[in-house]
């Protein structure tokens, strides 16, 4: 494209008139708008103080000097839900923890993203068995990166906010969830209870089947086992 006045057109050049030649002409807002959008949103990513285990250990260690978060713009751990963008679940996520995670999950203001560091909390590593660990922490919310490892190194870390980056940078201001009413990504998740064992609220239709499903069982082999105690012996 040159303009009228330009001397360096060449055949097939589009060109510009030269009252025109000093303006910007956006065709596609998204086009423009995302880069930037996405560009301030990946170096501000400010992750919540909060660790669970063994994992901890390397985050911390990923927060200080020698590493140097700063270079992504993710050194401000802040130490409330309400003001972090990113949640590491580092740790092993046991029931108990359960409830208050999602709670905290639920305090964080859109955009947020969960980044679930180590075996455990991505599948419950050395202690999927458990009768009180949760084998797997994207069971109840959703996470956005996998960082495997036990524990993960802060190199391995850092490798997962980069992907979380690169993530980010996939993100159009036109479709995000955060701006679209009823988006369901975008709802509450509802805290579980926690009693005798874990219970997942959205889970109750299916709890109730299977509880129905169990008593009816039991009754067929009741009455089964009282006929069969009737019958006269021959
Ligand atoms: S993944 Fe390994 S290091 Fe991390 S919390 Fe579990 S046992 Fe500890």
């Amino acid at each position: 494209m040159t303009s009228q006045a330009g001397s360096g057109a060449i055949p097939g050049d589009v060109v510009v008139p030269d009252e025109l030649s000093n303006n910007v002409f956006i065709t596609n807002i998204a086009k423009l708008l995302d880069p930037v959008y996405n560009w301030s949103r990946r170096n501000s990513v400010w992750p919540m103080v909060f660790g669970l285990a063994c994992c901890a250990i390397e985050m911390i260690c990923t927060a200080s000097s020698r590493y140097d978060l700063a270079r992504f713009g993710m050194e401000v751990f802040r130490a409330t839900p309400r003001q972090s963008d990113l949640m590491i679940v580092s740790g092993t996520v046991t029931k108990k923890m359960v409830p208050t995670i999602v709670r905290l999950y639920n305090q964080m203001p859109e955009p947020r993203y969960v980044l679930s560091m180590g075996a455990c909390a991505s599948g419950g590593g050395p202690f999927k068995e458990g009768y009180n660990v949760v084998d797997g922490i994207d069971k109840f919310i959703p996470v956005d990166v996998y960082v495997p490892g036990c524990p993960p190194t802060p190199q391995a870390l850092i490798n997962g906010l980069i992907a979380l980056q690169e993530k980010i940078d996939q993100q159009s201001i036109a479709t995000v969830p955060w701006y679209r009413k009823n988006d369901p990504t975008a709802e509450m998740v509802p805290v579980p209870v926690l009693g005798p064992d874990l219970v997942d609220l959205r889970q109750v239709d299916i709890i109730k089947a299977e509880a129905a499903k169990a008593a009816e069982a039991k009754a067929a082999a009741e009455a089964q086992a009282a006929e069969q105690a009737a019958e006269p012996a021959s």
